[in-house]
């Protein structure tokens, strides 16, 4: 009987023979390390790429969408936790498809990117890479949709083949990721670092929960520790909380409350501060930070205009930070 320790994410699970890691799909096999949701997708969708969200992205792109059980993360908010509180072996239902069904898959939709997202794709890591180098050689664009709750070894090989991510940066409050999550505020923070350095696209996602993470301070701290360690031009999306799963006792997150963190975030610095799926307004398009103008208008997922020249405000030449071609 030996027992072997997952190197992938900070909770280095010590994981006994025929048992599983804290994220459930990870198991000892014979004193051997495997994912058992390799090639076994349980969600697979085509997306709008705006509705990872990503608003810097190859904009009215679509975007290939898998992702299997597991996650490596427990929040009482889970939005997914049908895919994301499971092991492989309890879904209803799971896809055969290896790395190039996959691509062939995408390929055949008109994507340009493949998205690994809906639970946590940090737990299906192997199946990530491979998929992704397979993408990459065919000319598709790879994404992360993440808490980015992994050690510093595996992203930087993780990030060779992915071109962007969005991460989820739940709170910037330890404590938060600790009784909330599961987790722990640093990991995250060094990820998106990391992140940076290998050159991949990020954008944030900051879900608000009323009393929970919605303090400005916060935001601000938060907001200003973006600017400085990512760059003013990081988007950040605030996103709306919705009464679920553990945290059904709390009301949605008021529109104002999102303004106003919006606002604060603009403050301290950061130039593309967007709200989802609240408004039809500026809070969901794209100005020149600059001189105002008008570079992409959204109404929900759909782009309206777009008016970007090589990915330069049209008017003042500003370039505006993000992958566009
Ligand atoms: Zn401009």
């Amino acid at each position: 009987m030996s027992s072997v320790i997952c190197e992938l994410c900070p909770k280095l699970c010590l994981i006994p023979e025929g048992g599983a890691g804290d994220c459930r799909i990870r198991v000892n096999l014979d004193g051997k390390l495997c994912a058992t949701t390799w090639g076994r997708p349980s969600a697979v969708h085509v997306d709008p790429v705006e509705k990872k969200p990503l608003f810097h992205f190859l904009p009215g792109s679509s975007i290939f969408s898998i992702a299997t059980a597991g996650c490596n993360l427990h929040c009482q908010n889970c939005q997914n936790w049908q895919l994301s509180q499971r092991g492989g072996e309890a879904m209803e239902e799971i896809f055969r498809a290896p790395p190039q069904t996959v691509v062939g898959a995408a390929l055949g939709k008109g994507c340009r990117s493949i998205a690994y997202t809906y639970s946590e794709p940090i737990v299906f890591y192997e199946y990530v890479y491979d998929t992704a180098l397979k993408a990459q050689a065919q000319g598709l664009k790879n994404v992360l949709v993440t808490a980015a709750y992994i050690n510093e070894q595996p992203l930087r090989k993780l990030c060779q083949p992915i071109d962007a991510a969005n991460v989820d940066l739940k709170a910037f409050d330890d404590g938060f990721y600790r009784s909330n999550c599961s987790g722990s505020l640093k990991p995250v923070l060094d990820a998106l670092v990391v992140l940076r350095q290998e050159g991949v696209w990020v954008e944030i996602t900051n879900l608000l929960i009323p009393t929970m993470n919605d303090d400005l301070v916060m935001i601000r701290r938060m907001s200003k520790w973006i600017v400085a360690e990512l760059g003013a031009g990081t988007p950040l999306h605030f996103s709306r909380f919705h009464p679920q799963y553990q945290l059904r006792n709390l009301p949605p997150t008021p529109a104002e409350t999102l303004e106003r963190a919006r606002r604060e975030a603009m403050e301290a610095g950061l130039q593309h501060v967007y709200i989802g799926n609240v408004f039809g307004n500026d809070a969901e398009s794209t100005r020149c930070p600059h001189d105002g103008t008008m570079l992409i208008r959204r109404t929900g997922y759909r782009i309206e205009e777009n008016n970007l020249l090589d990915g330069r405000c049209p008017k003042c030449n500003e370039p505006i930070g993000g992958v566009w071609e």
